[in-house]
């Protein structure tokens, strides 16, 4: 059974579907301004793990997230750059698009755009003023909240509270205050009238366009319906953002908008939020020149989605470097397969099969746990360490084959159940660089250009100097080799080539 840490509840509850076999999810998404930082990623790539092991786990996942692209930021970028909002948006939603596509997350199902979904915003909105929900000043128009009596109740914050926090707010800023036009300090508005030179929509209460709370209930509602099962974003969006879904979508409908609120952890730089505010941040975009998106998402698995995870570059090297003790595995493995002989078997192969399973219950029971890929990647390190302790300097029997293929599947299905590929080595590091179609030109007469065929070649022509005692052809191949950084190991199923 999944157990998902609902923010609503602040605590750990069993996850009921509300269709079997089904999970409608809506993340928030960007407000297309500038290219997303790797703060912004992290939430997305942990709702792309979580959507992922869902799927895993045998759900049909339908995955919802908007695109912001109507907003104060977007409008002030524009004029800054005499451009129109429009083109602004344009260019950071492709952008961001390209960026996610490259940093491994999953497209989602529907990718709606503010601006392509008014009339469903309008009607939301109309609901609402009907309903006694929302009220217009003005062309403007603004939610009551305290026509919502729940209000509140998924940040934990008390109404009364904010309100006399308000109210002191407003004796500090002596008299000019915008919020005049509303009724209650504490509504917010869902319409805001068009300001001359802004992108407008024609509406019932003249032309203006949406807030973005509004935004994700009439979307979410739309590609969703109510109510849905996951909602989710970072935690800076609980408050107000959320609680203001939340409201908007319950009190139209009379009924629950999400069941299960989740929200990920901040990225942090020496302990500090990355934002783009604060002006300390990493675009997602940049990091990617120079680190294998795998990597990226390794180190954002390393840390509970919940927990805060200190970003630095370190910590990043570090991660690449674990996936390499996982990668090296898997061609550990492909190797003793595929170098098995007809020998007794030099392996526990029964611990090994055990182990397999065992490491499969492990990661379930963890990613259950409300997806704690800390722990799960946990399993996965244990059992590579005990395969290639088994494996090493072994020359495995036939008989061996089956098991070892098993080990091998199992590692590559549970990274790739967290969106983790281990499998092909990166198109940026290929296994031999192609330099060596040259050595071998030299040393053994190769006249292709795969640098794998070429790698064979020369550990042939290794193994015939070494027969025929020329030492100066096996040291020359060997120091060629070792001039590209590649280093011979010799190993009783024959000499081998890894990286130095
Ligand atoms: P925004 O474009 O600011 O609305 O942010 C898009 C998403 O990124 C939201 O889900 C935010 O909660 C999330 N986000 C922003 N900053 C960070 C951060 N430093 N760490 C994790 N998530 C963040
Ligand atoms: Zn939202």
């Amino acid at each position: 059974m999944i157990r998902i840490y609902n923010t609503k509840e602040r605590a750990k509850a069993d996850f009921n579907a509300i269709e079997r076999g089904r999970v409608g999810m809506y993340v928030c998404g960007p407000t297309v301004y500038n290219r997303i930082h790797i703060g912004n990623a992290r939430t997305f790539i942990s709702f792309d793990v979580i959507r992922r092991y869902l799927m895993w786990r045998g759900f049909q996942v339908t995955f919802v997230q908007n695109v912001t692209d109507v907003d104060d930021k977007i409008i002030a970028r524009a004029n800054e750059e005499g451009r129109t909002a429009a083109e602004v948006a344009a260019e950071y939603t492709e952008a961001f698009v390209a960026d996610m596509r490259a940093a491994g997350v999953m497209d989602p199902d529907v990718r709606p755009k503010a601006t392509e979904e008014i009339p469903a915003m309008i009607e939301l909105i109309e609901e609402l003023v009907r309903g006694g929900h929302a009220y217009a000043v003005d062309g403007d128009v603004y939610f009551s909240v305290r026509s919502y009596p729940a209000y509140g109740e998924l940040s934990g914050r008390n109404v009364d509270e904010m309100e006399s926090g308000h109210r002191e707010l407003r004796a500090e800023s002596a008299g000019v205050d915008v919020s005049d036009r509303k009724r209650d300090p504490l509504d917010f508005a869902v319409w805001k009238a068009a300001k001359p030179g802004e992108p407008a929509w024609e509406s019932p209460w003249g032309p203006g366009r949406p807030g973005w709370h509004i935004e994700c209930s009439a979307m979410s509602r739309k590609y969703l319906g109510l109510p849905f099962d996951i909602h989710g974003g970072g935690a800076d969006l609980v408050f107000p953002h959320h609680e203001n879904e939340r409201a908007q979508s319950e009190a139209a409908c009379g009924c629950t908008f999400a069941n299960y609120w989740m929200h990920g952890g901040m990225l942090q730089i020496n302990a500090e939020k990355m934002s783009k505010s604060l002006g300390n941040f990493m675009l997602l975009h940049d990091v990617l020149e120079t680190t294998r998106p795998q990597a990226l998402r390794m180190l954002m698995l390393q840390t509970h989605y919940r927990s805060p995870l200190d970003f630095s570059e370190e910590r990043l090297a570090e991660a690449d470097a674990a996936l390499v003790r996982i990668e090296n595995a898997v061609r550990g493995l492909d190797w003793a397969v595929g170098h098995a002989q007809d020998v007794p078997s030099p392996l526990d192969t029964r611990t090994l099969i055990e182990r397999t399973r065992e490491t499969r219950t492990a990661f379930v029971l963890a990613m259950d746990d409300d997806f704690n890929t800390c722990a799960a990647l946990g399993a996965v390190f244990t059992f590579v360490g005990e395969v290639n302790a088994q494996v090493a300097d072994k020359t495995v029997s036939i008989t061996d084959v089956a098991a070892l293929k098993g080990a091998r599947q199992l590692i590559v299905e549970l990274m790739g159940a967290l969106g983790v590929s281990v499998e092909a080595p990166s198109a940026q590091e290929p296994e031999f660089p192609a330099e060596v179609a040259e050595l071998a030109q030299k040393w053994a007469g190769y006249a292709g250009t795969d640098a794998a065929g070429a790698v064979e070649a020369l550990l042939a022509a290794r193994t015939q100097a070494r027969k025929d005692k020329q030492w100066d052809v096996a040291d020359g191949i060997r120091d060629g080799l070792a001039g590209l950084g590649l280093a011979v190991e010799d190993t009783p199923q024959g000499p081998r080539v890894s990286r130095a």
